[in-house]
């Protein structure tokens, strides 16, 4: 992630997509303005915590009922994932104009969202497992305890990690390495207080 004015852009070092992660204070508006990106160009989720797949080839005017990851393979489509501790992740496929947003919260990640996603980008486009995986700021292991009787805690990016070995050997992942929690004075944090506001992370291909 480098810092840019206040938020962070180029999360995978790809000339073939563009990616950008919003702040505390820095919010989508301010992002999208200042990369001169037009609202309408957004592909935006009412996101429920299930496991379902969206395939887009250009941004509703609404956001996309009852869906928690999205895909596209036009360049241009801004595809977002709106997010407070829950995993925001990106995918790219690496040789083929195919990009993914998704969001891996606790329960759609038990309902293995991000298998899901890759199934259905293999099944439309008939590519290979080539991707590069982005795993934004979340929750981390130490900061999401799920049962306080027990001191039960959720490691929502081993997890998705552990899944996308299941099926692809050597994958490519990026790791933020940063907590929304811990680092809750840059990032939003459900469980640190933010009940409503999110942070967009964003991605589109770069036109060929
Ligand atoms: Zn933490």
């Amino acid at each position: 992630m480098i810092p840019h004015n206040g938020y962070f852009k180029q999360l995978i070092d790809s000339p073939r997509v563009e990616t950008f992660f919003s702040t505390r204070h820095v919010g989508l508006d301010a992002v999208l303005a200042d990369q001169k990106i037009p609202p309408k160009d957004v592909v935006h989720m009412h996101q429920v915590h299930e496991a379902n797949v969206a395939i887009v080839s250009c941004a509703p005017s609404e956001p996309i009922p009852n869906t928690d990851a999205v895909v596209t393979h036009i360049p241009g489509v801004v595809l977002a994932v709106k997010t407070a501790d829950c995993l925001p992740l990106l995918i790219l496929h690496n040789t083929q104009p195919i990009i993914a947003a998704i969001h891996a919260g606790r329960k759609s990640t038990q309902s293995s969202i991000v298998l899901a996603t890759i199934k259905t980008i293999q099944n439309t486009f008939h590519c290979g497992d080539d991707f590069t995986f982005w795993f934004g700021p979340s929750i981390c292991k130490a900061c999401y305890q799920i049962d306080q009787e027990t001191d039960l805690h959720f490691d929502l990016i081993g997890e998705n990690e552990s899944q996308i070995a299941s099926v692809i050997n050597a994958p490519t992942i990026i790791k933020s390495n940063r907590c929304t929690k811990c680092e809750n004075d840059v990032f939003f944090s459900y469980r640190g207080g933010d009940r409503l506001s999110r942070l967009y992370s964003l991605i589109r291909l770069k036109p060929e």
